[in-house]
């Protein structure tokens, strides 16, 4: 073949690459924009217009919303804590039951309402529907609260519940007493009101939440188990409305978790006879474990962005952004690789990417001039494989495997009807299905 023979064949080669590259890439962006123009994020919220209670108006008067904030207060300083199993504060459990029973009246003699104290401190409430076919929801808040010193830096006192800057302060005010009294209160004012709802529903409080709720939980699903009851869903405590989470997003997000993290708590250790310092070693213990732990932050596990809800998350959020993030985020079939490593980069965001690892206590040494003989790193989460040291030695302190991911699609009406409440009330934000992270 002649020179020109062959540059021409070149040629054509490029020639039909580049059309067929320059085709592939205007059927993905053809695609992507269809994808972007024709994502109805609120698709589905007419499976849940229907359960609206539209005689009851939502509104509370002036008393009433003093009556309120007070009932809130009160219930934040009744010190419900829970420190570990043999030490939870039972005298402020009863008082709080005391409490809710003086607070909520007609919650308490109503005739649509039975109530049972379940291992002696949680609540189990029924309320009973007029369509007994209706498959009951449940929904789930805990009473008793973390331990709080006045040392830790609190701005006020931790059960004071003081107001300050138009906010209420103390521990249990976000977790989880609001829950707690949000629910119990729009129950007591609904009924006041002669609500009588059509769906069934349960409403169940806990006593050792923070301890694991093998007591009161475990309980309460013991005996919904046995009553052979079976729920349409189940609301939790869990996420909340957000304003900036994500950068660039206008207005708040309303977040609906449908699942969590799962978590690993690991503690790594190297153990070696005790030498003196004048003496050291050619490698330490503390040495070792430092080693260990430098390649573990060295080696982040890998990204699996755009594979879980997270996916479900930015698209819903995608068209409160302007071109061109509207368009990379409706279409992450094509752009997770390149939201991934953008949101990598910042800590708060790295952990929709992947499973990350923390580093959260290290103790050893005992005395300055004596070289430890052991050593110790609680370290969240782990790839063995990345420390590749068989003297340091792992144990599971903890953990649990992530939850099943809840059905947030236009057919799950569970999703949809707390998403329609959400707009109810809070009519400009965004509703997103997230994930739970647990710190
Ligand atoms: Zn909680």
């Amino acid at each position: 073949m002649t020179d020109t023979g062959k540059k021409l064949r070149i040629a054509k080669f490029l020639k039909i690459a580049i059309s067929c590259s320059l085709l592939t890439l205007l059927a993905l962006l053809t695609a992507a924009a269809l994808r972007t123009l024709s994502m109805d994020v609120n698709a589905g919220l007419q499976l849940a217009t229907w359960e609206k209670t539209a005689n009851i108006t939502l509104a509370i008067d002036r008393d009433q919303r003093e009556q309120l904030l007070a009932n809130l207060k009160e219930a934040i300083r009744i010190r419900t804590v829970s420190t570990s199993r043999t030490d939870i504060n039972t005298s402020a459990l009863l008082h709080f039951d005391r409490f809710i029973r003086k607070a909520f009246p007609t919650v308490f003699s109503s005739s649509l309402v039975k109530h049972e104290v379940v291992a002696d401190y949680s609540h189990l409430f029924w309320v009973q529907g007029s369509r007994p076919e209706l498959e009951p929801y449940m929904l789930l808040a805990h009473i008793d609260v973390v331990p709080a010193a006045e040392s830790d830096a609190w701005d006020v006192p931790p059960f004071s519940a003081d107001e300050k800057d138009g906010f209420i302060y103390g521990r249990g005010t976000m977790d989880d007493k609001s829950q707690v009294l949000a629910i119990l209160q729009a129950l007591e004012y609904l009924l006041m009101k002669g609500y009588a709802p059509q769906r069934g529903f349960y409403l169940g409080f806990g006593h050792d939440e923070e301890i694991g709720g093998d007591d009161g939980a475990m309980n309460i699903v013991k005996l919904l188990k046995e009553r052979g009851v079976r729920f349409l869903f189940v609301l939790d405590e869990g996420s909340a409305i957000f304003d900036g989470i994500l950068p660039g997003l206008d207005g708040a997000a309303a977040t609906i978790a449908t699942t969590e993290k799962g978590a690993t708590l690991l503690k790594l250790s190297v153990s070696m006879p005790p030498s003196h310092s004048s003496m050291p070693p050619r490698e330490t213990t503390i040495g070792i474990l430092a080693a260990a732990v430098k390649r573990l932050e060295d080696n982040p596990m890998k990204r699996l962005f755009g594979l879980g809800p997270e996916r479900g998350m930015l698209e819903h959020l995608a068209h409160k952004f302007r071109f061109p993030l509207n368009f990379i985020m409706s279409n992450l079939w094509l752009f997770s690789p390149l939201i991934a490593r953008v949101m990598e980069k910042s800590p708060t965001t790295n952990a929709f990417v992947r499973t990350t690892t923390a580093v959260t206590m290290f103790n050893a040494g005992v005395k300055e001039n004596v070289i430890a003989s052991h050593a110790e790193a609680f370290v969240l989460e782990f790839v063995e494989s990345t420390i590749g040291d068989p003297r340091v030695k792992i144990e599971v302190v903890s953990g649990f495997d992530p939850l099943p991911i809840s059905p947030y699609d236009e057919r799950a009406f569970g999703y949809q009807l707390i998403k329609k409440t959400v707009l109810d009330m809070f009519p400009s934000v965004t509703v997103v299905p997230v994930t739970l992270k647990k710190v």
